[in-house]
């Protein structure tokens, strides 16, 4: 199939964005590495007429990093901060996840504002974001907020970005020293979206479990526990008890299955990754 016909936009700045989002309402749809919007545009999934490519603005180009955070701009692709995080040897947990995102062609078109925005359940960066409890910047014509993760992501493929908000920012907190990290998930191919994906986060006694594929949005619990015994029970508990949920790809057994050998997985490893 064609797509039905759109005009391009290509603003240069923050201000000339978030104008043309006010101008054109609900006909506008932003682009930016085009991985899921341009397959959705040939299948009229999407039918926008006006499509505003903000790759050109620079206030959403930068990787900012910070003592307790990395500030990442919308646009920045998906390839340039795993590349960014090896070469400066930061955030072990954000870089262990990246590699799991598709392949690299696409994550060299693919964003990082792109893939927090469409907000697959299934997606690597929204789970890093919930896990560790990040937040995003959007602007409209009249304001700039911030919004936690958790108030974000609102179910599958839903967010609590306004029609004429542009994402300008996602912002990962870092984890403190020799907090451990792990992460792991399961998909039928390489490269293909995760059936189920688990990060973990130990400080001490506090344990952050999170889990994505799932439910709609990831699920993440915070719990004190003593022992890797006691972890490993609170685990067997939960992949029994959450709600999962079961589509053509997998089925909720398949999924608590998953969501509790994996999980015993990273909590025998977890002693061997250290942030
Ligand atoms: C074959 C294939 C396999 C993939 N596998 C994975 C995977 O395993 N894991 C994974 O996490 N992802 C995967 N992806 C998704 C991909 O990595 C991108 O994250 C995703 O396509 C969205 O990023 P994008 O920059 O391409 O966004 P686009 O396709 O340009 O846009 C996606 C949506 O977000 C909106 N949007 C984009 N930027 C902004 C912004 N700044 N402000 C407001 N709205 C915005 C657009 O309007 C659109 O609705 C896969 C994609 C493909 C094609």
């Amino acid at each position: 199939m064609k797509s039905a016909p759109f005009v391009v936009h290509q603003p240069k700045s923050l201000n000339e964005a978030v104008m043309l989002f006010s101008q054109y309402g609900e006909e506008a749809k932003i682009i930016a590495g085009g991985q899921t919007l341009v397959p959705m545009l040939a299948m009229r999934i999407a039918t926008p007429s006006i499509l505003i490519d903000v790759n050109e603005v620079k206030e959403l180009s930068d990787i900012v990093e910070k003592d307790d955070c990395i500030e990442v701009g919308a646009v920045v692709s998906q390839a340039r901060l795993e590349d960014y995080l090896i070469n400066h040897h930061a955030h072990t947990l954000l870089a262990e996840m990246i590699p799991w995102i598709a392949h690299r062609p696409i994550r060299n078109r693919g964003t990082v504002g792109g893939s927090i925005a469409h907000a697959d359940p299934s997606a690597e960066l929204v789970l890093a974001l919930s896990a560790l409890n990040g937040w995003v910047i959007l602007a409209n014509h009249r304001q700039q907020r911030k919004v936690i993760a958790q108030d974000f992501f609102l179910g599958a493929l839903q967010t609590d970005r306004q029609m004429d908000e542009v994402l300008v920012k996602v912002v990962f907190p870092k984890l403190m020293i020799n907090t451990q990290i792990g992460f792991t998930e399961y998909g039928y191919r390489h490269g293909d979206f995760a059936v189920v994906s688990v990060a973990m986060i130990k400080n001490e006694h506090d344990w952050i479990f999170a889990y994505g594929g799932i439910d709609d949005i990831p699920l993440v619990f915070k719990e004190r526990l003593t022992s890797k015994e006691e972890a490993l029970r609170f685990v067997t508990h939960l992949a029994n008890t959450v709600n999962v949920r079961e589509d053509p790809t997998a089925s909720s057994g398949l999924r608590r299955h998953l969501m509790q050998s994996q999980s015993e997985l990273l909590i025998k490893q977890l002693d061997i990754v250290k942030e």
